[in-house]
């Protein structure tokens, strides 16, 4: 049992990893099929979030998505970037600007949900867009 789940992270892990854009979990299912159930993708991406591998998104449409950490740890895992969906080609993507929020004095922060949506770089360069 212990290593089906350890193959199962894995393989989860690796979709998230390949993935340029964020998935949610209804993706990761589909990806997956049959062989993993929605529990346990479930139970893996929460605890990757706690081991700062992972974090939450929740995107525009009322659902979570999940990307992968750049410079996080379980003890840092911290997010001042904005998420960007694609109106167009419906891609999740954490952008890579960290933004230096400033709040009013005595104010901390814990928790930055910025969200964009919009064209990504790809359907704004698409002669389709162009056209219009
Ligand atoms: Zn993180
Ligand atoms: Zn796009
Ligand atoms: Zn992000």
């Amino acid at each position: 049992m212990a290593k089906r789940n350890t193959i199962t992270k894995q393989l989860i892990l690796d979709s998230l990893k390949n993935s340029k854009s964020a998935v949610s979990q209804e993706i990761l299912q589909k990806e997956l099929g049959e062989a993993v159930d929605r529990a346990t993708i479930y139970r893996v991406l929460n605890s990757f979030c706690e081991d700062g591998i992972v974090h939450k998104i929740l995107g525009d449409d009322g659902k979570y998505y999940f990307a992968i950490c750049v410079n996080c740890s379980e003890k840092k895992h911290k997010h001042n970037h904005f998420h960007f969906r694609c109106l167009s080609c419906g891609k999740i993507e954490c952008l890579p600007n960290e933004m230096e929020v400033k709040l009013p004095e005595g104010y901390q922060s814990v928790n930055f949900n910025g969200f964009i949506s919009g064209y990504c770089k790809d359907c704004s360069n698409s002669s389709l867009f162009k056209q219009q």
